[in-house]
C-alpha cells in the first residue's frame, strides 16, 4: 500500500536501472534516507553510486511519520541507567545535531520539503505514570537545561495526566526532502540507479564487487543502507534485531488541527502530527505496532480510526498503509563498520523507529569514516559492539529450518482443503507432512508458495490485512504470490 508521501513520486521520473559494469569509490546500497544522505555528504568528494532495488524511498523512509526529533519516547532515564550520563548526553547531542544538520541542508539546498519547526510532546493519560514522566523530564534537564518542560495540558484534543515538551524539533515531507538530496547528488556527478537489486557482495583483495542486476560495481567502499543488512555473515545482525510493523492513516479533519507533534508513553503507542497539504492541514496518525510475522492486529486501522473519531468525529480517511523498522536489543542503532573482518564496508541499521535523526547521524559517521575523519559520536553507536543473543530458542529454530532441505515439487491440494479457504485469505496447509502456503485471490485463483523465508529459513506467517507473507524471525515480507518486498530477504519464495 502506498503512503501519502509516495504521491510525490508521481512528479519524478524513475532513474534508469544499471546497464553496464561500473567502477566507483563508494557504492551505497539502498536509496532510503540513510543511503541518500550518505551520498549527499560524499558525492562532492569522491565517485559515488547509489543502487536502489525499487524506487528511492519506496520502503520505510517513504512510509515514516516524518518527525525529526531527539525525543524518542520516554528514553533518557533508561539510557542514563543502562549506559551512564556521558553516553546519554552524547546520544541526545547527536540527535539534536542531526535536527540542525537537516535544517541546514534544507536551507542550503533550498529544498521545498515542508520543513516545519514544531515542539514535540510525549504524554501519559495515567496519573500513576506521572512519576515516570516527571523523572524523565529531570533527566533531560541534566542533559540540557531549558530544553524540555513538564506540562499538565497539551493542544492535542485528548485528556492527559501530564506531558514533556521538547522545544525546537521539526517535521518534514520525507520524499520531498529525499528528492532535494537527489538534486545535489546529481549536481555532484553522483549516480543513482533504480530498479537495481544487489544480490551479492564479494571481497576481491582491497576492493568489493557488488553484483546488481547481473552487472558488477567494483568499489573501494560499500555502504549497506538497506535498513536491514542483506548479508548475514560475518555481521550477524540477524541475532541482534527484529522488525516491528506499525499502522499509519491520514485523515482530513472537519475542524482546525493542533500545533506540535505528539506520542503517548503507554503501549500501544500512537503518534500524531499534522501535514501541510497545499492550503489544507491533514492529520497523520501512526501506531499499534506488532512484531512482524506474529499475529497482526486485525483491527489496527480500526483502532486508530476510533481514537481519531473521538477527536475529529467527521474526519475523512484519505490514506492507510503499514511499514516496519528494525528494533535493537539495547534500543541503540548500529552504525559504523559492518564487521571487524570487513574493512571498508559500513552499516547503518536498528533505528528503532527514530530513523529520521538516526539516518543523518549514520550518514555523518559513515562519511567521516570513509574520509578518514574523526566523529565524536562514533563510539556510542558502534556497530560491532557485542550483544546477547536475543532468543536462543528462536535462533535454534531458525537454523533448524535453514538446514532442512525440503524438496517440494508440485502439490495437489485436496479440493475440500481449498474450499475451506475464504476469498482473500492465506494460510499454511500441510500436505504429506510438508507445509504449503496457499492464498486465494478475489477471483478464486489459488497461489502456492513454499512458506519458508529465503533469508534464514524461518516459517512464514500470512498477514491477512496486508495480504503478505511475513517472517517472525527478522521481518522479511513477501507478496502473496511470493515476491520479496522487504529486507532482509533478497530472493523470492519458491512457488508451485
Ligand atoms: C511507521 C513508521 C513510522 C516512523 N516514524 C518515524 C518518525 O516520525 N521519526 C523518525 O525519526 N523515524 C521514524 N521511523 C523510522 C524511520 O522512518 C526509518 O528508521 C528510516 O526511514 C530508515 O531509513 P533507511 O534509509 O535506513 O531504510 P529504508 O527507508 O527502508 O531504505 C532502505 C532501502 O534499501 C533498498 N534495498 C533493500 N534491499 C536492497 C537490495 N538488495 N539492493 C538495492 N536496494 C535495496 C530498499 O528498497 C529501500 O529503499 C518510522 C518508522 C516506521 C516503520
Amino acid at each position: 500500500m502506498n503512503s501519502y508521501w509516495e504521491e510525490e513520486r508521481k512528479n519524478h521520473e524513475a532513474f534508469e536501472e544499471i546497464k553496464q559494469d561500473q567502477k566507483t569509490s563508494v557504492c551505497i546500497i539502498g536509496g532510503g534516507l540513510t543511503g541518500l544522505q550518505t551520498a549527499y555528504y560524499l558525492s562532492d568528494k569522491m565517485d559515488t553510486i547509489v543502487v536502489e532495488k525499487n524506487r528511492i524511498c519506496s520502503s520505510t523512509s517513504g512510509k515514516t511519520t516524518g518527525k525529526v526529533t531527539s525525543q524518542h519516547g520516554i528514553f533518557y532515564d533508561y539510557l542514563l541507567n543502562s549506559q551512564g550520563k556521558e553516553f546519554a548526553k552524547m546520544y541526545f547531542e547527536a540527535n539534536e545535531k542531526a535536527i540542525k544538520n537537516i535544517k541546514e541542508i534544507v536551507e542550503k539546498e533550498n529544498i521545498d520539503c515542508d520543513f516545519e519547526e514544531e515542539n514535540s510532546y510525549v504524554y501519559t493519560k495515567q496519573e500513576i505514570k506521572l512519576d515516570i514522566i516527571k523523572n524523565e523530564q529531570k533527566v533531560i534537564d541534566k542533559l540540557q537545561k531549558g530544553k524540555s518542560e513538564y506540562l499538565k495540558e497539551i493542544e492535542l484534543p485528548t485528556e492527559i495526566a501530564g506531558a514533556i515538551e521538547f522545544k525546537n524539533q521539526a517535521q518534514i515531507h520525507p520524499i520531498k526532502y529525499a528528492y532535494g538530496l537527489v538534486n545535489k547528488i546529481l549536481k555532484n556527478d553522483g549516480k543513482i540507479y533504480e530498479n537495481s537489486q544487489v544480490t551479492d557482495i564479494k571481497r576481491d583483495n582491497d576492493k568489493y564487487i557488488v553484483y546488481v542486476n547481473n552487472k558488477k560495481i567494483i568499489a573501494d567502499f560499500v555502504v549497506l543502507a538497506t535498513r536491514y543488512p542483506i548479508t548475514n555473515i560475518p555481521g550477524y545482525y540477524f541475532l541482534k534485531m527484529y522488525q516491528s510493523t506499525s499502522y499509519a492513516m491520514v485523515f482530513e479533519p472537519n475542524k482546525k488541527l493542533f500545533d506540535g507533534m505528539y506520542i503517548n508513553y503507554e503501549t500501544p503507542t500512537v503518534s500524531f502530527r499534522t501535514i501541510k497539504d497545499g492550503n489544507k492541514r491533514l492529520l497523520l496518525v501512526v501506531g499499534y505496532d506488532y512484531k512482524t510475522g506474529t499475529e497482526e492486529l486485525k483491527d489496527g486501522y480500526h483502532r486508530l480510526e476510533v481514537i481519531v473519531r473521538k477527536m475529529y468525529p467527521e474526519a475523512e480517511i484519505l490514506f492507510k498503509w503499514t511499514a516496519e523498522d528494525c528494533i535493537t536489543l539495547d534500543k541503540i542503532p548500529y552504525i559504523g563498520q559492518y564487521s571487524s573482518l570487513m574493512k571498508n564496508m559500513y552499516i547503518a541499521t536498528g533505528f528503532n523507529k527514530w530513523g529520521l535523526t538516526s539516518s543523518n547521524i549514520s550518514a555523518n559517521i559513515i562519511a567521516d569514516k570513509i574520509l578518514n575523519k574523526e566523529n565524536k559520536y562514533e563510539e556510542i553507536f558502534k556497530s560491532t559492539r557485542m550483544e546477547p543473543i536475543k532468543n536462543r530458542q528462536e535462533v535454534g529454530n531458525m537454523l533448524k529450518e535453514a538446514n532442512k532441505s525440503i524438496l517440494l515439487s508440485r502439490f495437489k491440494i485436496p479440493k475440500e482443503e481449498l474450499d475451506n479457504i475464504k476469498i482473500g485469505e492465506g494460510r499454511i496447509i500441510k500436505i504429506d507432512n510438508t507445509k504449503v502456503g496457499v492464498y486465494k485471490d478475489k477471483t478464486g485463483e489459488i497461489y502456492k508458495v513454499k512458506p519458508i523465508c529465503t533469508h534464514l529459513g524461518c516459517e512464514l506467517y500470512f498477514n491477512n490485512i496486508d495480504k503478505v507473507w511475513e517472517c517472525p524471525c527478522h521481518g522479511s515480507k513477501f507478496t502473496y504470490d511470493g515476491k520479496s518486498i522487504e529486507v532482509p530477504s533478497n530472493k523470492d519464495l519458491k512457488t508451485y
